[in-house]
């Protein structure tokens, strides 16, 4: 069998260690690389990610889409340029009209049901007449507030209440998302970006939450969330944020499903730079509440960038081995990390 074919779009932060990672495996091959930025458009991937080019074939950073996706280019694209249905829609559907397999980092693709349903349903019809397949993934939405939750329920009888918390450290990340998350911000700013409208904050929990539900066979009748400031006692510092003491090092978000009237899913994610110089420490939880009750706790939390990576590239064999149509992570078989031959995982021919 030839190698597993695959393009990226989008050459950032997760585009390129999505290179990284896949230059290392073994049966798989990057053939194309889509990102418009002039420092890396025209450039060679193993140049850019200072990497030996071995028996790789050269890359070259394309900025035209239109020129790199052309028909059956590839079995799978890997689109890492976006955070919502809504924006990343376009090139989805680019994609999937060139008879194109894609994975998506745009948080809101882990569940399109929650919040643009249309957009879902045209994503699906387009997928299935093209005979391919579409997935939205990452650490989280993803896997550790929702998928995770969702497979530790596998050993239950019966469901209460479920909490999903995650408290991370945001001093990796660069200065997008200081800004997003409200890092630096005077505590009167961070409340009228609130109030406005433009505080970011964690984009995934309404998908979370759907996602949860749906596999639980719950109908969720209300969904809320809430950003609150994590004002900071003393100057933290991370490689692109500051916050002096007195200001915003973050922010606490929360979030509800209700179901029949009462909350049955909980979602807690403060997320802040420097978190452990005021005595908190990063860690993902799952608790649920029901018959065997289920607390599970993962210290530290699972790096972010690292877990969104592997995540993409891991479940490539399950979304080229999937029916034609939209799929989320409860409609396909568990991801797991891939050792061997990417080829050994594939039960379709590849055209
Ligand atoms: P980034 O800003 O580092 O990279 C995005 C890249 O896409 C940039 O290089 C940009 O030039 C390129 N790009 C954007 N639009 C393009 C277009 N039309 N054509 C070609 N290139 C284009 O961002 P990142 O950290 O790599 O993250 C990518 C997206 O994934 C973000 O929206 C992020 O929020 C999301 N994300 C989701 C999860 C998750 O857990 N689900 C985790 C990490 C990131």
């Amino acid at each position: 069998m030839r190698n597993v074919k695959v393009a990226i779009w989008g050459f950032g932060a997760m585009g390129s260690g999505m290179a990284r990672m896949l230059l290392k495996k073994k049966g798989v091959e990057i053939v194309g690389v889509c990102d418009t930025r002039p420092n890396i458009a025209g450039r060679e991937i193993h140049e850019i990610l200072g990497m030996e080019r071995r028996d790789h074939k050269a890359v070259i950073v394309q900025a035209d889409s239109e020129k790199l996706f052309t028909e059956r280019c590839c079995d799978v694209v890997l689109c890492a340029t976006d955070s919502f249905t809504k924006s990343a829609f376009p090139k989805l559907k680019f994609c999937l009209e060139k008879k194109l397999n894609v994975i998506s980092t745009a948080e809101e693709m882990s569940f399109p049901q929650a919040q643009n349903p249309e957009l879902a349903a045209e994503l699906d019809k387009i997928a299935k007449a093209n005979g391919v397949s579409i997935l939205g993934t990452g650490i989280n939405p993803g896997l550790i507030m929702d998928l995770l939750v969702i497979i530790m329920t596998g050993c239950m009888v019966d469901v209460e209440h479920l909490e999903a918390k995650r408290v991370n450290s945001l001093s990796p990340f660069g200065p997008t998302v200081m800004h997003e998350q409200g890092v630096g911000f005077t505590v009167d700013a961070f409340e009228k970006a609130v109030k406005d409208g433009t505080m970011a904050g964690h984009v995934g929990f309404h998908e979370s939450v759907g996602m949860i539900a749906k596999a639980l066979g719950w109908k969720v009748d209300k969904f809320e969330q809430q950003m609150k400031p994590i004002v900071t006692k003393v100057d933290r510092k991370s490689p692109h944020g500051f916050a002096k003491a007195g200001d915003v090092a973050g922010v606490n978000m929360t979030g509800q499903g209700y179901v029949d009237g009462t909350v049955k899913i909980d979602m807690i994610h403060p997320q802040q730079i420097e978190p452990e110089m005021e005595g908190t420490f990063t860690g993902d939880y799952v608790t649920i509440k029901g018959t065997p009750p289920i607390n599970l706790a993962n210290k530290p939390e699972v790096e972010g960038g690292l877990g969104t990576i592997a995540m993409c590239v891991n479940m490539i064999p399950q979304i080229i081995n999937a029916t034609p149509g939209l799929k989320t992570m409860i409609d396909l078989p568990v991801p797991h990390a891939i050792m061997g031959d990417f080829r050994d995982q594939i039960q379709v021919e590849l055209k």
